[in-house]
């Protein structure tokens, strides 16, 4: 895709300090999404190096959803949710993970299932528990992540240590 369009998307991303607490500088997509070129092109983006190797894309509750799902028609597969708990009816299995204060718990259907290729999405890595404990997910059920990919990384939370090797669309 052309780079003016990603830089197009990218100036998109709003920078928004002290939300939703002190000292956190929050990465607001909703105006790249609003925005029909750079949406497009952020979604090619964050498909190309895996064109042709996943049956599904998995997506984390929430913002992950919403890209997830773009994902899903723009290279022509099917979509899983990863859900915060309680919000599957019938979960096939739960991985609890450490946040900066307590736990929390993810948990997705039997529609990962044994030798499923599967591209797992997320907004943003920042310090990488939330993919970390996706990729745990997917492996207790049987999957395959075939690759990681996030719209914006957080270079200086040095996630990638605990994900391995995740693709970027932009750095930040
Ligand atoms: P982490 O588990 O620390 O990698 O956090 C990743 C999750 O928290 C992602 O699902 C993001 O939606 C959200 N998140 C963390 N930090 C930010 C940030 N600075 N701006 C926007 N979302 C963030």
């Amino acid at each position: 895709m052309p780079d003016d369009q990603l830089q197009r998307a990218q100036s998109l991303i709003r920078s928004i300090p002290d939300y939703p607490e002190p000292g956190v500088l929050f990465r607001d997509i909703t105006p790249l999404l609003a925005d029909a070129v750079a949406l497009r092109a952020a979604i090619d983006a964050m498909i190309e190096p895996f064109t042709g190797t996943f049956d599904v894309v998995a997506g984390v509750e929430a913002r992950g959803f919403l890209l997830a799902g773009a994902v899903a028609i723009a290279a022509g597969v099917g979509l899983v949710p990863i859900r915060k708990a309680g919000k599957l009816p019938r979960p096939a299995a739960s991985v609890d993970y450490a946040l900066e204060y307590g736990t929390a718990t993810i948990e997705a259907h039997d529609e990962i299932h044994p030798g499923v290729n599967l591209l797992l999405v997320d907004d943003v890595l920042a310090t990488g528990g939330t993919l970390q404990a996706a990729h745990s997910l997917v492996r207790e059920l049987g999957g395959i992540v075939v690759g990681t990919s996030v719209l914006i990384e957080l270079e200086a939370l040095a996630g990638r240590a605990l994900v391995g090797d995740v693709h970027a669309v932009f750095r930040a």
